[in-house]
C-alpha cells in the first residue's frame, strides 16, 4: 500500500485501511479527514506527518502518524506503517476491588494500553497471584477452569492458550515472551477473570441482599428474582 499527499493537497490511498477500532471494536475502515497540506509539507520537510481519520463504523477520531518517505514535485509520499497516536485505556469496574488488588490491576492494563506487551505480561502473573491470594485455597483451579472455558468458547488456538495460561498460572519460571496477539487474548481473558470474581459476585450479593429486603417487608414471602433482575447481573 502507498499513501500520498498530492499537489492538490487531494489525500490518496492505493487501497482501503482497515484496523480495530479502538472505540467500538468493529474491525473495519479507516475514512481520511484531514492531513498537513502539500505545500507545509514541502516547506518544512518534517521527518513525521500527522494525519486524521475516523472509524467508518462509530465515527470516532482515529489520530495517526506517518513517515515522510520521499518528497516529489507532483506528490509527497508518506509511508504505509501508520502508528496509532493515541492509545485508548483498558476499563474496568475498579471500585469493585480490594485496594491492593484494583492498583495492580490499574498498573497492569495501563502496561497493556502503552504497547508494553512483556511488562503486560509480568504483572498480569503478579496481579492474579496477589488477588488469588486474598482468596480462598480452591481459588486458583476455579480460575484455571474458567479460563479453560472462556478460550475454549472464543475458538483460541492451542498455541496461544498456553501461551495465556502459562503466563497467569505457571510458577516459578518467568512468564513467557508474548506476541501482540497474544497479548489482545490475556487482557481479554484477565478482565474476565476479575469480572467474574470481584464485580459479578458482588453484583449478585447486593441483588440477594435486595431480594430478602423485599421479601421482609412482604411478610416473609420469597418470589424468584425476576427475569429483569436477572439481565442486570449478567
Ligand atoms: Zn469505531
Amino acid at each position: 500500500m502507498a499513501i500520498y499527499v498530492n499537489k492538490n493537497n487531494g489525500f490518496e490511498q492505493t487501497e482501503p485501511m482497515t484496523r480495530v477500532c479502538p472505540h467500538c471494536g468493529a474491525h473495519t475502515q479507516l475514512l481520511p479527514v484531514a492531513n498537513p497540506s502539500f505545500e507545509i509539507l514541502a516547506q518544512t520537510r518534517p521527518k513525521h506527518a500527522g494525519l486524521l481519520f475516523r472509524c467508518a463504523a462509530c465515527n470516532e477520531p482515529r489520530f495517526l502518524r506517518a513517515a515522510v518517505r520521499a518528497i516529489g514535485a507532483e506528490r509527497i509520499e508518506l509511508a504505509p506503517n501508520l502508528v496509532e497516536v493515541e492509545r485508548i485505556r483498558e476499563r474496568f469496574q475498579y471500585g469493585y476491588l480490594p485496594d491492593t488488588v484494583e492498583q495492580l490491576l490499574r498498573e497492569t492494563l495501563d502496561c497493556y494500553s502503552l504497547g508494553a506487551h512483556n511488562a503486560f505480561a509480568t504483572m498480569c502473573r503478579r496481579t492474579a497471584n496477589t488477588a488469588l491470594r486474598g482468596m480462598d485455597g480452591a481459588a486458583k483451579h476455579r480460575w484455571q477452569d474458567q479460563l479453560i472455558e472462556v478460550l475454549r468458547v472464543c475458538e483460541v488456538d492451542a498455541v496461544t492458550a498456553e501461551t495465556v495460561e502459562s503466563v497467569l498460572f505457571a510458577e516459578g519460571a518467568d512468564p513467557p515472551t508474548i506476541t501482540p496477539d497474544e497479548a489482545a487474548v490475556l487482557v481479554e481473558a484477565l478482565k474476565d477473570l476479575f469480572y467474574q470474581s470481584y464485580v459479578r459476585t458482588a453484583k449478585l450479593r447486593a441483588a440477594m441482599k435486595m431480594r430478602r429486603f423485599f421479601a421482609g417487608e412482604n411478610g416473609g414471602k420469597v418470589t424468584s428474582i425476576d427475569r429483569e433482575g436477572w439481565r442486570e447481573l449478567a
